[in-house]
């Protein structure tokens, strides 16, 4: 039996590539498993279930194992015991780490922007069609790790074979992928203090303690904005401890930023981003990273 696996932690390009080269060896007469490292995500749970495809087995240890491993190629990134398991191949499209497969010209390692880009063109290069529900697979995997294309490590054939498989499918490849990506969005069981310790960062300037809470959303952030009374509570509450609370929603898809903000310097913030806070709020244009567009602007006014 071959064990096909991902990364730890997996996500839905890890979980999916498995499942679909796992697809591809049975259809070339292999024994062959998917196996993941881990729990999976909530929005690969909503892919699998969406199209029917079992979550696949937790593989525990992979000592005297045959393994493919798939969209990673480090020792730290793999299962337990792979220092002892047989690696047969790896498929992956991130830089080369420290794991080499038995036969050097079993290593595929491309330039794209899923490992699923990959292995659908396995499919053809063998003369196989992915089943339909592995097709899905593959084109959720595509969106999944591209952010719709989004993301700069997108290939034109990523997009190329999503947009065939969405025909194939007859799937309205857009409206699929926002599906998908709200269902990654978790901050619906979260209460606001919660969401306030999401990701922040504490900065010390000679003004004062800055809290600077960032959430990156690919979708659904106009749905966190939504839930500004509480969060402003949640954020008046820290406002003991620190001179400027904010509060940045990074929205992807939509391309904007939106910012909650309690502070003294509410106004030379305001100045600064060229923007008008209603009740501490304000929206702005373009995706807005805390390191390059905001630590620099506090760090301006409150030094
Ligand atoms: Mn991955
Ligand atoms: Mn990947």
């Amino acid at each position: 039996m071959i064990y096909v696996a991902g990364h730890k932690s997996p996500d839905t390009d890890s979980i999916c590539a498995a499942i679909a080269y796992a697809e591809l060896k049975k259809k070339l007469g292999q024994d062959a498993v998917a196996c993941r490292l881990g729990d999976i995500n909530s929005e690969t749970k909503f892919i699998l279930g969406k199209w029917g495809v079992a979550i696949p087995e937790l593989l525990e240890n992979a000592s005297g194992k045959q393994l493919i491993i798939v969209d990673h190629s480090e020792t730290k990134q793999g299962p337990t015991g792979i220092e002892n398991a047989e690696i047969l191949e790896i498929i992956d499209h991130h830089r080369i780490g420290d794991l080499a497969p038995t036969d050097p010209s079993k290593f595929i390692n491309k330039k794209l922007g899923a490992t699923c880009t990959i292995i659908y063109n396995l499919y053809l290069e063998n003369n196989q069609e992915p089943d339909k529900n592995v097709k899905a697979l593959i084109l959720s995997a595509i969106l999944s790790d591209t952010w719709m294309f989004k993301s700069s490590t997108t290939a034109n054939e990523d997009r190329a074979i999503a947009e065939k498989i969405s025909q194939d499918l007859g799937l309205d490849m857009e409206k699929y992928a926002m599906d998908m990506f709200k269902s990654k969005t978790d901050f619906h069981e979260k209460t606001a203090e919660q969401i306030m310790k999401n990701d922040y960062k504490i900065y010390e300037f000679s003004k004062g303690k800055s809290y600077i809470n960032a959430y990156e959303l690919v979708a659904g952030a106009d749905e966190l904005v939504k839930r500004k009374d509480e969060i402003l509570q949640e954020m008046e509450k820290m406002k003991t401890e620190y001179t400027t609370v904010m509060f940045v929603i990074v929205d992807i898809m939509g391309e904007k930023t939106h910012m909650f903000v309690l502070s003294e310097f509410e106004n030379q913030i305001a100045q600064e981003y060229k923007i008008e806070f209603k009740d501490h709020y304000s929206e702005l244009k373009g995706l807005v990273s805390r390191k390059k567009q905001i630590v620099p602007v506090l760090e301006k006014i409150m030094n």
